[in-house]
């Protein structure tokens, strides 16, 4: 591999506790795992600092080998995994944490999720009390959630003081989940957008193409600067060298008050991913 770029102007968002992310990250579901080290090395070649897998995307062996092959300290890329719906469990939760590693051939992760709530399992808040001890133990920087509605939230505070640095969820322009932004940040819980893109579904709105147009720019940049500029980090996934580009390229692009507000427009409740109420993959490959 030809020596890393340099990043470019991508924002850190602050998780508390001296760990902050970059604001703008790499997806990786749905890369397949012989993809995923390429997919990731080029990802990290153009600027990438920031990588999300899960353990349910089975990729984090080929996201372990692009960051063995890149090149780069292992403090300077943000790694974030998730434990799956069939790992819940304290105990399970432990030892699924050290297969994660074992995966990814690394020492700690900066950020570890709980994929799902998974309610109809009940066992989210014992999975959450292995993440809080994995983070006083110091095996890991940071600690979160995924999918979690406020009810779910509150079952954590009931049983645990430490509040999830995290709660990564599906936001996008035709799915922004306002009321539940609201109380991630009333808690001071640091919301991430998954599905940024709406899985390429709200690139083609009249709106967005009308201010890529005016900006010069391509309809994903516009979306990506959007959700950079209200706050959210963004994940987006493309297995394509020349997309990685464009969509790091978003975080110099600045849209308008006026602009923001004809994206924020948009909201259809068009929900693409599962509804974390009853979603229930078991998630066991
Ligand atoms: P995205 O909104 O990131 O969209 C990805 C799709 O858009 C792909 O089909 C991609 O195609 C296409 N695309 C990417 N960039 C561009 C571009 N510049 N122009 C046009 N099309 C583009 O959807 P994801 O669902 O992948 O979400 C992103 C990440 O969020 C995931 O990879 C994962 O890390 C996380 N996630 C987390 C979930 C959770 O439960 N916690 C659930 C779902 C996602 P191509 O690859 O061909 O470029």
């Amino acid at each position: 591999m030809s020596a890393p770029h340099e990043t470019r102007a991508v924002r850190e968002v602050d998780l508390g506790g001296g760990v902050s992310v970059p604001q703008l990250g790499l997806g990786v579901f749905q890369v397949p795992p012989e993809e995923a080290q390429r997919v990731v090395e080029e990802a990290l070649e153009v600027g990438y600092r920031h990588v999300d897998t899960a353990a349910a995307y089975v990729n984090e062996a080929g996201v372990g080998a692009a960051l063995r092959a890149c090149g780069l300290p292992r403090e300077e890329v943000f790694v974030t995994s998730k434990l799956r719906n069939g790992d819940q469990g304290y105990e399970q939760a432990l030892r699924a944490y050290d297969d994660t590693l074992a995966r990814l051939g690394l020492d700690a992760l900066d950020l570890y999720l709980v994929h799902w709530p998974n309610p109809a399992a009940g066992r989210y808040v014992d999975s959450w009390r292995a993440l809080a001890q994995l983070r006083a133990q110091g095996a890991v920087r940071a600690v979160g959630v995924s999918n979690f509605l406020p009810v779910h939230l509150d079952d954590l505070a009931a049983a645990s003081d430490l509040v999830p640095a995290v709660n990564q969820v599906e936001l996008h322009p035709t799915f922004q989940q306002r009321e539940l932004v609201e109380d991630c940040r009333a808690r001071g819980v640091v919301v991430e957008a998954y599905s940024p893109l709406g899985q390429g579904a709200d690139l083609d709105d009249p709106a967005v193409t009308a201010v890529a147009a005016a900006h010069g720019t391509t309809p994903a940049q516009v979306v990506l600067a959007w959700h950079l500029q209200r706050g959210h980090v963004v994940i987006p996934k493309s297995s394509r060298r020349a997309r990685l580009e464009e969509n790091l390229a978003a975080a110099q692009l600045e849209l308008t008050a006026d602009e923001l507000d004809r994206i924020t427009a948009l909201e259809r409740g068009h929900r693409t991913g599962g509804d974390p109420a009853t979603f229930a993959l078991s998630q066991i490959r």
